[in-house]
């Protein structure tokens, strides 16, 4: 005698063994490791901004953006930068990314040279683009 289930998508009765129903394609042996849980829950709880990894918060990206923009950069484009705004949790806009990126450029290229002026300026834009990022509503 065969034993038989039922799907835990749309309730038809399927075999206990079957990975998938063939019904409604819904999975079977995954029990509380659907989608839900993979993803870190940014709205509700108790302080959702609290479990974001520091790295990914945006005091932490802009002190290490004026100690050392290019590591600021990669953490930028290699995902979400979050910061709080009252109780809201925003996300850097790929604008901010772009000037970040344009401003780590210019310094490079101004420590490249010798022209002390032009380190002068990408050193005041480096911190006034800095000064952007941790006000930004
Ligand atoms: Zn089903």
């Amino acid at each position: 005698m065969t034993n038989f289930v039922h799907c835990r998508g749309c309730g038809h009765q399927i075999h206990e063994t079957a990975p998938t129903c063939p019904r409604c394609g819904a999975p079977q042996t995954l029990a509380g490791q659907g989608p839900a849980t993979a993803q870190a829950p940014l709205s509700g709880g108790p302080s959702p901004y609290g479990s974001i990894p520091w790295f990914r918060q945006r005091w932490a990206l802009v002190c290490m953006f004026l100690v050392f923009p290019p590591a600021a950069v990669v953490i930028a484009w290699s995902g979400e930068i979050y910061y709080l705004v009252g109780t809201t949790i925003k996300t850097f806009p790929k604008s901010a990314k772009i000037i970040m990126t344009v401003i780590t450029a210019l310094l490079l290229i101004a420590l490249a040279g010798d022209d002390e002026a032009f380190q002068g300026f990408a050193g005041m834009t480096l911190i006034g683009g800095a000064v952007g990022l941790s006000i930004r509503k």
